[in-house]
C-alpha cells in the first residue's frame, strides 16, 4: 500500500481524486493544518511543483500536487494560473468572467480547464508529471449545482451540459483532473506499488 499526501486544503479535490482512484492500494489524504504556499510559478506545472515540494516538507510521504485553472480564448488564456485569485469568492469569479465576456459571441467563448500534476518523493524530488485538459465554452448564464469553481458556466458541447450539470461520475471520466490523474495513477501502479 502507498500513502500519498495531496498538496491541497481543498476538500473538493480530495473527493474528486478519491472518486477517480479505484485502486485500494493507493490511499490519498490532504496535508494537515493550514496549507497555503506562495504559488509564484509562471506555469501550472511550476506551481504544482512548488505545492508538492512544500507538502513533502510537512508530511514526509509521497506528495501529489495539482494546479489547475481556466483558460479562456477571448481573454488570451486568462484567468489561467491566476484562476484561484481572479476574484474573492467563487460567485464573484463567475460574475467577473461573465462580465468580461458580456459582448463576446458564442463562437469566441472557447475555453479549457487545465490540470498539471506533480508527484514528489518524501525528499521533494520530482518523480512524475502529467497534464490534463478539458475543452468547452463559457456559457452566458450559470447552470447546474454539481462540482465547484467555474463548473456552472463551463459548457461542454459533446454532452450538451455545463460541467456543473454533469453527474459527478461523468465529470470524473472527462475532467482535466481525470485526464491528468488517470495516467498518473497508472504510472504509480507501474513504478511504486
Ligand atoms: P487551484 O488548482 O487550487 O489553484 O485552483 C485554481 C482555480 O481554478 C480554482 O479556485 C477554481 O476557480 C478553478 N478550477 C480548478 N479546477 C476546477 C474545476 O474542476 N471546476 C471548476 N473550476 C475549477
Amino acid at each position: 500500500m502507498i500513502k500519498i499526501t495531496l498538496a491541497t486544503s481543498n476538500p473538493h479535490k480530495l473527493e474528486e481524486i478519491n472518486a477517480i482512484n479505484t485502486n485500494p492500494n493507493i490511499v490519498f489524504d490532504v496535508v494537515k493544518g493550514d496549507f497555503d504556499p506562495i504559488e509564484d510559478g509562471k506555469t501550472f506545472e511550476e506551481n504544482a511543483k512548488i505545492k508538492a515540494v512544500e507538502a513533502s516538507k510537512v508530511e514526509r510521504t509521497y506528495c501529489l500536487a495539482d494546479d489547475s485553472g481556466l483558460c479562456v480564448d477571448a481573454l488570451e488564456g486568462r484567468p489561467g494560473i491566476h484562476s484561484a485569485r481572479y476574484a474573492k469568492t467563487q460567485k464573484e469569479k463567475i460574475e467577473k468572467l461573465l462580465n468580461e465576456l458580456k459582448n463576446v459571441p458564442y463562437e469566441f467563448r472557447g475555453a479549457y480547464f487545465v490540470c498539471s500534476m506533480v508527484l514528489v518523493d518524501k525528499k521533494g524530488n520530482v518523480l512524475h508529471k502529467e497534464t490534463g485538459k478539458a475543452y468547452g465554452y463559457i456559457d452566458d448564464e450559470e447552470k447546474g449545482t454539481n462540482g465547484f469553481g467555474f463548473d456552472p458556466v463551463f459548457f461542454m458541447p459533446g454532452y450538451d451540459k455545463t460541467m456543473a450539470e454533469l453527474a459527478e461520475k461523468e465529470k470524473n471520466k472527462i475532467s482535466h483532473r481525470a485526464n491528468a490523474l488517470i495516467p498518473m495513477l497508472k504510472w504509480i501502479e507501474e513504478n511504486l506499488l
